[in-house]
């Protein structure tokens, strides 16, 4: 029977005081995987009282002691890998080895948490003026939450909570309600660190557990993923109630191929890059930008390899690209597709009709090419969150740059060169967050902030690396004269 979830507050799991479940869909097999509650305010408040009570004891606990707590949650992690996985499979659609990558880069987050020791120490100057001392010290600002997306079930909550509650904040969680069941798997598996009651605490559900969360006065800040009309919704709603925010929001990212470029590796890259998850990255080759005659060498290879993709159930080892997340989003992306052929696209590679045996019912879209897309085209412009690849065609290395920067977007750009000149340009003069030189995901590491310009993000500090710890603490100045 599917599991109805509950919340996990102040060390215990609640019944939500919902009045509306919504069903978790495998999107492959449609199976329903649990019920999903939308938490309500009562639930939002319970979870932020229960995070400012355990709040004083938790920043007065040792930085080592906390930061032993995720060496612990490493460990954990490690035991139940496979279980997570699998369930990231089963509730968003993604292949198996695509859901071991993002638990991966999830426990890596955990790693970076371990570091916090260090990089919470702050700066000093002694004798500033005669007998005066001055210090910066770091502290925790308080109750902290996270609004996170379905694309990254397990990994993208992992980016924020590990780092927060090492900074000695309280933290309340609230994932994607089309993937909560991983956070389920999570909690469960934090029930075996220990940690106080209400240090960390679940609210599953929607839009009202969302603004719930933005509103509430004890909430000091909100890190929010998602998509940019939410994330700017985020912004506005938070700094408005006077909180910490940070918002990463969604993405169009651009590609441009060099004709000097290594061809094979390049195509190789942009499969993975515009392929992977199905298309559902905010790092995803979405536009790919052929200059001069690297359009015509790449195109026939990219229509060759990705025509020979196996779509199919995730959990089967021979699939290499999965289901999207839901009918809906199916429905989306291929009337996407439909538009930008009537604004003049023409089908490389058509997957609208997708089918996979066995799983009649799944959300397969197929993989997708479409050409000589021009920069108007709705497939150049929007997010389509999906398998599907536009190719662009310029005549110079500056008009690609110039595509590139018209996009309203700014989360990832990538160029694939031999020529160090142009690589050194496009990294200088692109506006995009996160820059690729010969790798099509650029994907920074736990330890660097995740980049993100114009509409793909909203706030100052970013997640991860050092923009975290300072996104997690208050930083006071001391002046000090005893002589
Ligand atoms: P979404 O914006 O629909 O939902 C994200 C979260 O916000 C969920 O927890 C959801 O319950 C909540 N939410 C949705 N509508 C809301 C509303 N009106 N008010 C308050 N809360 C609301 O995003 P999604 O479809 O789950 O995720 C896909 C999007 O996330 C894509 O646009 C993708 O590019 C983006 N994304 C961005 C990054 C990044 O780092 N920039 C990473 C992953 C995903």
């Amino acid at each position: 029977m599917a599991k109805r979830l509950k919340n996990y507050i102040g060390g215990e799991w609640v019944e939500s005081r919902a009045s509306v479940y919504t069903p978790v869909i495998n999107p492959a097999t449609c199976e329903t995987l649990g019920e999903c509650p939308d938490s309500t305010r009562e639930d939002v408040d319970m979870a932020v009282r229960a995070a400012q009570e355990a709040f004083p004891e938790w920043r007065a606990t040792p930085v080592m002691n906390r930061a032993q707590y995720m060496y612990r949650l490493k460990t954990l992690l490690e035991d139940r890998f496979e279980d997570l996985s699998e369930m990231v499979v089963k509730e968003n659609g993604k292949t198996r080895d695509e859901a071991r990558g993002e638990v991966r880069r999830g426990i890596e987050s955990v790693d970076f948490a371990v570091s916090v020791p260090v990089l919470m120490r702050n700066d000093g100057l002694e004798d500033l003026a005669s007998g005066i001392d001055e210090d910066t010290v770091r502290q925790p600002a308080g109750v902290f939450a996270a609004i996170t997306p379905f694309n990254f079930p397990a990994m993208v909550p992992l980016w924020f909570l590990p780092t927060a509650i090492t900074c000695g904040n309280t933290f309340i969680l609230k994932p994607s309600p089309q993937t909560p069941i991983s956070m389920d798997i999570l909690f469960e598996i934090m029930e075996d660190l220990d940690l106080p009651e209400g240090v960390v605490n679940l609210v599953q559900g929607g839009k009202e557990a969302s603004m719930a969360i933005m509103e509430h006065p004890g909430v000091r800040g909100v890190s929010f993923v998602g998509s940019t009309p939410v994330a700017k919704l985020v912004y506005e709603t938070c700094t408005r109630n006077g909180k910490r925010v940070q918002a990463q929001g969604g993405a169009k990212n651009y590609i441009a191929v060099l004709p000097d470029a290594d061809m094979t590796a390049s195509v190789k890259n942009i499969m993975g890059a515009a392929y992977g998850c199905a298309g559902q990255r905010c790092l995803a080759a979405a536009v790919v930008v052929g200059v001069g005659d690297a359009y015509d060498k790449m195109r026939d290879e990219l229509v060759k390899q990705a025509s020979a993709l196996r779509v199919g159930y995730g959990l089967e080892e021979t699939t290499q690209m999965g289901t999207v997340i839901s009918a809906a989003a199916k429905e989306r992306i291929e009337r996407m597709i439909a538009q930008g052929v009537q604004e003049g696209a023409q089908v490389a590679l058509d997957g609208r009709s997708a089918s996979v045996n066995g799983f009649e019912q799944g959300n397969f879209v197929g993989p997708t090419i479409l050409e000589n897309v021009t920069p108007d085209n709705i497939v150049a412009r929007e997010e389509i969150f999906g398998p599907v690849l536009s190719l662009m065609k310029a005549d110079s290395f500056e008009e690609a740059v110039e595509i590139i920067n018209s996009s309203r977007y700014g989360n990832a750009a990538s160029i694939f060169t031999n020529n160090g000149k142009y690589a050194r340009e496009f990294k200088y003069s692109v506006n995009a967050g996160n820059i690729g030189i010969n790798i099509g995901v650029a994907a920074p590491s736990a330890s660097f902030p995740f980049g993100g310009q114009k509409e793909s993000f909203f706030g100052d500090l970013h997640g991860q690396g050092m923009d975290s710890i300072d996104f997690y603490t208050e930083k006071k100045i001391v002046i000090e004269r005893w002589i």
